[in-house]
């Protein structure tokens, strides 16, 4: 019998279909014998529209979070009709949260300002509606179950919008809590996103903090194994809007998904993996609306299967080429860390450094929207070195796309980077720049903004 915590993504609770979907993954793992603890976060665009009032307010709109309520009563109500029709307690907890929401919204239209405290109690409501919403569901399934939230659990620091557990009285607490649920036979329904802290204020764990949620109630429950359940057939080789042919992968590595999070796929933050598979703890990827696709294990560390080979490619958009060029460069002291020092006062991160043999210039990548301010700091700090003769200038690229190919081991495989490189060459893309990750599972390089697409079908096809 294992214990299994379930997070169920926005879409995979967005609608009556879904959260059929939903029970009968739940219904399928007991009848299985295991025991199955639900994490949800709120319907899909729930948050987004919570916190879109919120400033409204702030900007001294208090009748967008008015509509905004009125919208969110509608699409909670039909869809509990859909799944719950006789649930009249989760009706009511529905409409006072979002009078709440209101009244919270009138109150930062008066002061001119939402802080981030109130700006989290806001953001927690979504989850507050969705939890009971989804219990309702599996009891009106005949499956007993239990809304539990969070904020009486996960207990965290006082950093609102982007709190941290602390994983010792978490674990007291889904102890005392969660697991008395698990062992009478029901099912708990957890609010992702959410914890409170010391004083019992609401805080949040991050945008997209529920899978972080699944992770922490993973650990604090002794879990056997986290299935994360989202609206694709787990972690993808490519995007599969760029190459249609892209497939699940089935194994990957926690550094190969950190690398893959870090150049923009969009998969699990590495914060989440870190702490459910250092405990050796399964962790899977699985898709709501497919759940026969066995999807994407996560793993600490190679198992004997990695061969070294290519597993993803990923393409980041909009990013710019700074560089700074200077045949005098050698003689100024600092000038690496005086750069790099520049642009994070620009508060911009760097998301690619190349090392040029020649040392005659500095060249790293940047978001494409900071570009102007970045080159205005360097300027600014380089002024007297620009206008003598050790530095030549700063430039900004055309935008460009950083392609990053993943494969645990792959950088000391001979031949990886030369069949990459070679791909793009066949292709006709032409290589802006080349950086190899730290990580070593990692190799990216730079391309033109229009060759983007290409360069990713041609890595590809590298895939096996
Ligand atoms: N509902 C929250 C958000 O949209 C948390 C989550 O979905 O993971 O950020
Ligand atoms: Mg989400």
């Amino acid at each position: 019998m294992k214990t299994i915590v379930m997070k169920f993504g926005g879409t995979s609770v967005g609608s009556p279909e879904a959260i059929r979907s939903l029970a009968a993954i739940v219904r399928a793992a007991r009848d299985a014998g295991d025991r199955p603890a639900v994490v949800v976060s709120a319907l899909s665009g729930v948050t987004d529209l919570l916190l879109g009032a919120a400033h409204a307010a702030a900007d001294g709109d208090a009748g967008r979070a008015r509509e905004t309520s009125a919208t969110l009563l509608e699409r909670h109500l039909r869809t509990l009709r859909d799944v719950a029709p006789t649930a009249e307690a989760v009706r009511d907890l529905i409409s006072d949260s979002l009078d709440q929401f209101v009244n919270l919204c009138q109150a930062i239209a008066v002061l001119g300002e939402a802080s981030p405290r109130a700006l989290d109690a806001i953001a927690s409501l979504g989850e507050r509606m969705s939890a009971p919403l989804v219990a309702a569901a599996l009891e009106a399934e005949g499956i007993s179950s239990l809304s539990i939230s969070t904020a009486d659990i996960i207990l965290t620091d006082s950093h609102f919008l982007n709190a941290t557990p602390d994983m010792e009285a978490t674990h007291e607490r889904a102890m005392a809590r969660i697991q008395p649920v698990l062992a009478g036979g029901g099912v708990p329904v957890l609010t992702g996103f959410i914890g409170a802290d010391r004083r019992g204020a609401i805080t949040t764990l991050g945008r997209g903090g529920s899978d972080y949620s699944a992770a922490i109630l993973g650990v604090a429950l002794a879990a056997d194994e986290v299935w994360i359940w989202t609206d694709v057939n787990g972690v993808m080789t490519t995007d599969p809007r760029i190459a249609p042919d892209a497939r699940t992968i089935p194994v990957l590595t926690y550094r190969e998904i950190s690398e893959l999070a870090h150049f923009g796929a969009k998969v699990l933050h590495p914060k989440t993996i870190r702490p459910v598979v250092e405990r050796g703890i399964a962790l899977w990827v699985k898709n709501t609306f497919a759940p026969a696709n066995p999807g994407t294990r996560i793993v600490l560390e190679d198992e004997g299967w990695v061969d070294g080979g290519i597993r993803a490619v990923t393409a980041i958009k909009a990013q710019c080429v700074i560089t700074l060029e200077g045949r005098g460069m050698l003689g100024i002291p600092g000038i690496a860390a005086r750069t790099f020092a520049a642009v994070a006062r620009t508060r911009t991160s760097v998301s690619l450094i190349s090392q040029a043999s020649s040392e005659q210039s500095i060249c790293f990548v940047v978001p494409y929207p900071a570009a102007q301010t970045v080159v205005a700091a360097l300027e600014d700090e380089f002024r007297r070195e620009l206008s003598g003769d050790d530095l030549d200038g700063v430039t900004a690229s055309d935008p460009v796309a950083i392609i990053t190919v993943v494969g645990a081991g792959m950088v000391h495989t001979p031949g990886v980077s030369g069949r990459t490189f070679s791909a793009l060459g066949n292709a006709s893309v032409n290589v802006v720049a080349i950086a190899q990750g730290g990580s070593e599972c990692g190799i990216s390089c730079v391309v033109s903004a229009q060759q983007a697409d290409d360069a990713v079908r041609a890595i590809h096809k590298l895939i096996v």
